[in-house]
């Protein structure tokens, strides 16, 4: 049954680094089942933010793959690639508040801080006070404090996270003049109106430092849920880099099937039969959120 909800905003942002893949499959599934089951919309946004690790064709091929697997998504796709004016923007409102400074360290010496957070390095403040002598800004890092952040997460629940400790000052515009994946995707959820975020548990501990920068902006804090991410047999999160197969839209149903139980979906066997509109009117309709469990079976006919 379809329950429908004032307002329900979701979304899925893929990076155009690589064809779509089991695991990205099992973070569009989850984020649009939660949209749909709850009669909201889902948008598609590509972030396309990084030149040097994107793949030529890949954009195009991520659109038509999601086509091909029944994916019906609301509006136009947004490209980050065209909003440089609106992080641009932001940026001169963080620095308006005095709340970002200009970094001239180099990797090498952000690599050898002896602090460690939670994702590696944490940041050790050398530039905080101002550019020692003699350097130039290479990057744009936004202050952090030492206090308790906490946030709900719809399946893994709260989570409580110290800014300062456990990422330190983070970068929102990178030594390459590229965007930072963070400052981005918080200017364009919020420009986007997204009500709920759910995506991959590998960005969960993105979601305090997104939260933070929600806060000095002055923008709303969409819900947040992180689905358990899919693996290879040496437990790595399935991605380019870990070798992950591109999806095949000629087995569109059996790869959604198995993604739908990674998210714990309970499947009648008859839906290995059924064609894509059955097999999005069944999950839409018995969609079960927030099982964490990786099973993948089908239910013995
Ligand atoms: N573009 C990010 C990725 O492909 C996802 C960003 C998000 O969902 O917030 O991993």
């Amino acid at each position: 049954m379809v329950k429908a909800t004032d307002s329900y905003r979701g979304r899925f942002a893929p990076s155009p680094t690589g064809p779509l893949h089991a695991g990205s499959l099992v973070a569009a599934c989850a984020s649009y089942l939660e949209a749909r089951s709850r009669g909201g919309e889902w948008l598609v946004r590509m972030e396309d933010l990084d030149p040097p690790r994107e793949m030529p064709g890949a954009t195009d091929d991520i659109l038509r793959t999601l086509e091909a697997f029944g994916f019906e998504w609301d509006g136009e796709v947004l490209y980050q690639s065209r909003r440089h004016d609106h992080y641009a923007e932001a940026l001169r409102e963080l620095e308006r508040q005095d709340v970002v400074y200009g970094c001239g360290c180099s990797r090498r010496e952000i690599a050898d801080s002896s602090v460690h957070g939670i994702e590696g390095p944490v940041y050790p403040g050398t530039c905080r006070g101002g550019l020692p002598a003699g350097r130039g800004v290479r990057a744009w890092r936004v202050r952090t404090t030492d206090e308790a952040m906490v946030f709900e997460d719809g399946w893994q629940g709260r989570i409580e996270r110290n800014l300062a400790r456990d990422y330190g000052d983070f970068v929102v515009k990178r030594t390459d003049g590229f965007w930072a994946y963070q400052l981005a995707v918080v200017v364009d959820d919020a420009d986007q109106g997204i009500t709920h975020v759910v995506r991959g548990a590998d960005l969960l501990e993105s979601t305090p430092r997104q939260i933070h920068l929600q806060r000095l902006l002055g923008f709303p804090a969409p819900r947040y849920a992180h689905c358990t991410v899919v693996t290879n047999a040496q437990g790595e999160k399935l991605s380019k880099q870990t070798g992950a197969v591109a999806l095949d839209a000629r087995q569109a149903v059996p790869q959604l099937l198995d993604a739908l139980g990674h998210l714990g979906q309970t499947l009648p066997g008859e839906l290995r039969d059924a064609d894509l509109d059955s097999l999005w009117g069944w999950a839409i309709a018995n969609w079960a959120p927030g099982v964490k469990s990786a099973h993948t079976a089908l239910e013995a006919e």
